[in-house]
C-alpha cells in the first residue's frame, strides 16, 4: 500500500494499471475509520483491481462553528485498517493540496436537493453539500475511479453525490451500501466517538425511531405524519431533541405525505451531548 500525499504522486501511481485498463475503485472518507468505512472497502477490493481510498477532513463542508477542530483523526491506524482490507493507495493530502492560494471554485447541485434536510439554511445550510460536491468533483477528476462507493447512512449526501455524477457527466459508477449499524443498532459514525456512556444510550434513540417507524408503515399506516409521530415519540421518549424526523421522496427529496407513492426516506437528525448524529431509513418501493 503506498500513502500519496499529491495529486502528482497518486497520478503516477495510477498511470500504469489505467493503461493496462484494470479498473480503479474510488472510497472517499474523512477517516477515523469504522466498520461503516470497511465496508465500502471490501466492496471495492472485491470488485476492483485498485481500490483508492482518500483520507481527507474536507474543511469545505464544515460550517463555521462546526466541529473541524475536533473532528476525530488517527491516520496511522487508519492506514493499518486500510491495509487489511486491502488497500492500494491511500490519498490523504494536506488541505493545500486540495486548496491551494487562489482557488475560487465550487460545484453546487441546485434542484431542491441541497437546501433541504441537513441542507435547510437553519441547519448546516446548502454551502454543506457545496464542500462536498466540490470535494468529491476533484477526487473524481484527480483519480478517475469506474466505481466510487458512498454509504446510505449519508443518504442525502448519496443522492447528491448521484445526481452531480450525472448532471456533469462523470462516467463513474456509483454505488450506494447499507448503513452499518452497532449491535445495538446504532448508525455507526466517526462522531460517535463523542459520545460519553449516557449520551451513548440516548443516541439510540434515533435508531429506535426509525424501527418504530417502520413498524408503523409495516402494520398498514401510509400517512407520513403518523409515521413520523410512531418515530418522535420514541425520540421523546429518551429526550432526545429531534432537528428534524421528516417523510421525502427517496430520489426528489421532495416532502413525501404519504407513503403510497414509491420509496420514501425517513430521515432524523439530532444533537446528542457533543455530537450531531443523523440516520436514516427508506421505506417503500
Ligand atoms: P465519512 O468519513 O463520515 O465522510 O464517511 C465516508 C463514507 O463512509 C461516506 O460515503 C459515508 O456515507 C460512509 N459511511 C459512514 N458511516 C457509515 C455507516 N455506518 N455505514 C455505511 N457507510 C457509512
Amino acid at each position: 500500500m503506498i500513502v500519496a500525499r499529491t495529486k502528482r504522486e497518486l497520478r503516477e501511481r495510477l498511470e500504469s494499471p489505467r493503461r493496462d485498463g484494470k479498473t480503479i475503485g474510488l472510497v472517499p472518507t474523512m477517516g477515523y475509520l469504522h466498520d461503516g468505512h470497511l465496508s465500502l472497502l471490501r466492496a471495492a477490493r472485491e470488485r476492483c483491481d485498485v481500490v483508492v481510498m482518500s483520507l481527507f477532513v474536507n474543511p469545505a463542508q464544515f460550517a463555521p462553528g462546526e466541529d473541524l477542530e475536533s473532528y476525530p483523526r488517527d491516520e496511522s491506524r487508519d492506514l493499518e485498517l486500510a491495509e487489511s482490507i486491502g488497500v492500494d493507495v491511500v490519498f490523504a493530502p494536506p488541505v493545500e493540496e486540495v486548496y491551494p492560494e487562489g482557488y475560487a471554485t465550487t460545484v453546487e447541485v441546485g434542484g431542491g436537493l441541497t437546501d433541504v434536510l441537513d441542507g435547510a439554511p437553519e441547519r448546516r445550510g446548502p454551502g454543506h453539500f457545496r464542500g462536498v460536491t466540490t470535494v468529491v468533483a476533484k477526487l473524481f477528476n484527480i483519480v478517475s475511479p469506474d466505481v466510487a462507493y458512498f454509504g446510505q447512512k449519508d443518504a442525502q449526501q448519496a443522492v447528491v453525490i448521484r445526481r452531480m455524477a450525472r448532471d456533469l457527466d462523470f462516467t463513474v459508477d456509483i454505488e450506494v451500501l447499507p448503513t452499518v449499524r452497532e449491535p445495538d443498532g446504532l448508525a455507526m459514525s466517526s462522531r460517535n466517538a463523542y459520545l460519553g456512556p449516557e449520551e451513548r444510550e440516548r443516541a439510540l434513540a434515533l435508531s429506535r425511531a426509525l424501527r418504530a417507524a417502520e413498524s408503523a408503515a409495516a402494520s398498514g399506516e401510509t400517512r407520513a405524519e403518523a409515521v413520523l409521530a410512531a418515530a418522535r415519540a420514541e425520540l421523546e421518549r429518551a429526550g432526545v431533541e429531534a432537528e428534524y424526523v421528516e417523510a421525502c421522496d427517496a430520489e426528489t427529496l421532495a416532502p413525501a405525505a404519504s407513503l403510497n407513492g414509491g420509496r420514501v426516506l425517513i430521515a432524523v437528525a439530532a444533537q446528542v451531548g457533543p455530537a450531531r448524529l443523523i440516520d436514516n431509513t427508506v421505506i417503500g418501493g
